[in-house]
């Protein structure tokens, strides 16, 4: 029980009976992906069942500045079908997990959490960011506040507070 309590709250619901296939697009559209998540990401697609997936508002300073709203989908169920080559990346804190940012319109795509949750002995997951949605509608979407990455280290105001503080010498 206590081993329970110490595990972390990951941010992505348990699988359902059904899945569903969504396209994303960066704003250029230049990379179009593919994502299959469990349970599906809209009401109409659970097949009555209501089991619908939880996306998180992550508060990490990284999805507090681009307003992300993550599904979590195992790696093996996304395909970046075009413009893979696009994407730049940004590695921030322990600079484990790449973020994915279109170099043409500066699109965030999501992430990938694959290194970090294998060191972990968990499966791959991305974290992918839902605003890229084909046909992206938030009331769609059925999201709660996650603040598990709040924290993670380094310490982000003390980064940048360090930045204003070069700035003024
Ligand atoms: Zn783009
Ligand atoms: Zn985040």
């Amino acid at each position: 029980m206590s081993s329970e309590k110490s595990a972390p709250e990951w941010p992505w619901p348990p699988a359902s009976d059904h899945q569903a296939t969504y396209d994303l697009h960066c704003h250029c559209g230049t990379i179009r992906y593919t994502m299959t998540v469990s349970p599906p990401l809209y009401a109409e697609h659970t097949q009555g069942t209501e089991q619908q997936y939880t996306a998180v508002e992550c508060t990490c300073s990284w999805c507090q500045r681009n307003g992300e709203i993550m599904a979590h989908p195992l790696t093996k169920n996304v395909s970046f079908d075009h413009g893979a080559e696009n994407r730049s990346e940004y590695r921030f804190g322990s600079r484990i997990a790449p973020h994915w940012v279109c170099k043409t319109c500066g699109s965030t795509l999501g992430a990938d959490l694959g290194p970090m949750l294998k060191k972990m002995g968990m499966e791959e997951r991305l974290a992918i960011n839902l605003r890229m949605l084909r046909g992206f509608d938030r009331s769609k979407l059925k999201i709660k506040p996650a603040s598990m990455m709040e924290g993670a280290p380094p310490n982000y105001k003390e980064y940048i507070d360090g930045l204003y503080a070069q700035n003024d010498k």
